[in-house]
């Protein structure tokens, strides 16, 4: 096979214990899917899962010990964070059920969505979609990937940021309105999945801005830590 020009590299995350990387295919996102993170983004109540997804070259790979770094975004003034556990789909499937979802889960990392807050906020005045304000360049630095069977309890993990030093953002996995598997049995309704999709399931209370020279650290029990400098 030829090309018209050189095909981009795959987008790949290192796999914490082992030399091979996880490839990556697509990456879906939860929106609000903790319900302090609800209310204070001005919703309340449980309201059907819903999904968007970043481009998978969207990716900063962050590897262990290591701290990665975000080029601040253009056309932005508010730039967040939000702190989220990232499921890894090893085996595909479309219409999961919850049941079965565990079963096609490769393993966990330690995610965030970057949002440029005041464009997403603008087009969701505007009816219009997010992808200015959540699918744009380096908007989703990762940490290494945990195989499942190494990551613990992650329903009852921790999840924690801290920028600069101070807490941003705490709380736990089970406080998820829509958990891993009933995440996953919805996603599969609207997609196919595929090994090497990545789900960013949504992040606690607490978001707020970072600018140039901050460095995020972002912690879930059990799973490789994520140091990211905005730069
Ligand atoms: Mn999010």
């Amino acid at each position: 096979m030829s090309y018209v020009f050189t095909p981009p590299a795959t987008v790949a995350v290192p796999v914490v214990g082992q030399a091979a990387q996880f490839a990556v295919h697509r990456i879906y996102c939860v929106g609000r899917n903790y319900e302090e993170h609800a209310k204070e983004m001005g919703f309340t109540g449980r309201e059907p899962p819903f999904f968007f997804l970043k481009p998978a070259d969207a990716l900063v790979v962050v590897n262990t010990g290591e701290t990665g770094s975000m080029p601040y975004p253009s056309l932005t003034k508010n730039l967040h964070h939000e702190i989220e556990l990232v499921v890894a789909i090893g085996k595909g499937g479309k219409n999961i059920s919850a049941a079965h979802a565990f079963e096609h889960i490769y393993g966990y990392a330690v995610g965030l969505d970057m949002t440029r807050r005041d464009l997403q906020g603008e087009m969701k005045k505007l009816g219009r979609p997010w992808s200015i304000g959540k699918g744009f360049d380096h908007s989703a630095p990762i940490g290494p990937i945990t195989p499942a069977a190494q990551a613990g309890d992650v329903v009852n993990a921790e999840i924690l940021l801290h920028v600069n030093g101070q807490e941003r953002q705490r709380s736990h996995i089970h406080k998820l309105i829509w958990n891993i598997a009933e995440s996953i049995e919805h996603l599969s309704a609207a997609w196919e999945l595929q090994p090497g999709d990545l789900i960013f399931t949504g992040t606690p209370e607490g978001v707020a801005a970072v600018v140039s020279g901050d460095v995020m650290h972002g912690q879930i029990t059990g799973l490789s830590e994520l140091k990211v400098k905005v730069v």
